[in-house]
């Protein structure tokens, strides 16, 4: 992921390297190309904008006051510029002080919520927690077995309507809200000091899954709504991720399938276009594929 829009933005810079000032032509040259970069990146077009605008506005500013090495100071500005759009500090779980904390993720089918709750499991597990992962995507057959086959590799009990599905042709039912509010009470119930409820998704925002969503966020009162977004699915990320916040008001993003080779700047526009931080990264189908999201090592990594 980002490895177009990185080499971009390096080759830009190389042109300023050496250079003993910067002139406006040099920063507009600049600018220029980072706004192409960016928006062939599928960075949203008004993220780009006021991107574009603070570095240029800083970069001129260099010019004034005749920096000894203007190219480097470009560099970090546009470092500290990505950092911001990518949410300034590292957000961490925001822990209840009378346990369980309640986690809800959200997100469209497919993009990645049943595999992130086994890796966010164990993530807390191995910093000592002792999560439960509740299952309350009831629409997808074969959704519960996955929350349960991933619970068992992470070593983390999964509560669920049928615990004797088994099979994909067997179809859980029940009604995920109830589920949501029974697995809760079960986190109290048996002491876990974190639950993970895991929801429904649909392939495309629609009324009745906001709904449900609502409705079970309503009934479980949650410390943390964490939106899971596939990093793969362009411009549509950014729609898609207004809906979800209008509709769950979400505390926080994942960012799934980073190691994909899709251009990625879509979610990149998450934060800005919602004001949620992105908390964590999915970067695999395996368990350890799971990055806690710093934004100051991303763009470090953007512009390397
Ligand atoms: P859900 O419908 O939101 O619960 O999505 P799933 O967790 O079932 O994931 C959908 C598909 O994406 C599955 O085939 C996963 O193995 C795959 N997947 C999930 N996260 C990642 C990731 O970070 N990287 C890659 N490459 N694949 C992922």
């Amino acid at each position: 992921m980002f490895n177009s829009l990185s080499d971009r933005l390096t080759a830009t810079f190389k042109n300023l390297r050496g250079k003993g000032r910067l002139t406006e032509a040099d920063v507009d040259g600049t600018v220029r190309e980072i706004r192409r970069a960016l928006l062939d990146a599928d960075v949203a077009v008004p993220v780009v904008r006021s991107f574009v605008s603070r570095v240029k506005e800083r970069a001129l500013g260099l010019e004034v006051s005749q920096s000894l090495n203007p190219g480097q100071q470009v560099v970090k500005i546009v470092n500290e510029q990505l950092v911001e759009i990518l949410g300034g500090q590292t957000r961490r779980i925001n822990l209840a002080k009378n346990p369980p904390t309640v986690i809800m993720l959200a997100g469209l089918q497919g993009a990645g919520k049943t595999t992130l709750a086994g890796k966010l499991a164990k993530h807390l597990k191995s910093e000592g927690h002792t999560p439960l992962l509740v299952a309350c995507d009831l629409q997808r057959p074969n959704a519960v077995k996955q929350l349960q086959i991933n619970g068992e590799r992470a070593g983390v009990p999964v509560y669920a309507p049928h615990p004797g599905v088994s099979s994909e042709f067997e179809e859980a039912t029940g009604d995920p809200v109830v589920v949501a509010g029974n697995g809760v009470s079960e986190a109290r119930q048996k002491q876990h000091d974190v639950v993970i409820v895991d929801t429904a998704g649909r392939l495309g925002v629609d009324e009745e899954m906001m709904k449900q969503a609502a409705d079970i966020r309503a009934a479980i009162n949650p410390h943390e709504v964490l939106f899971v977004i596939d990093s793969m699915i362009g411009q549509d990320a950014v729609n898609t991720a207004q809906a979800f916040n209008e509709g769950v008001d979400f505390t926080g993003v994942v960012l799934s399938k980073l190691d994909g080779d899709a251009r990625g700047g879509a979610a990149l526009s998450v934060t800005h276009v919602t004001g949620k931080p992105v908390m964590f990264a999915s970067t695999g189908e395996g368990l350890d594929d799971f990055e806690v999201f710093h934004p100051d090592r991303m763009a470090g990594r953007i512009l390397e």
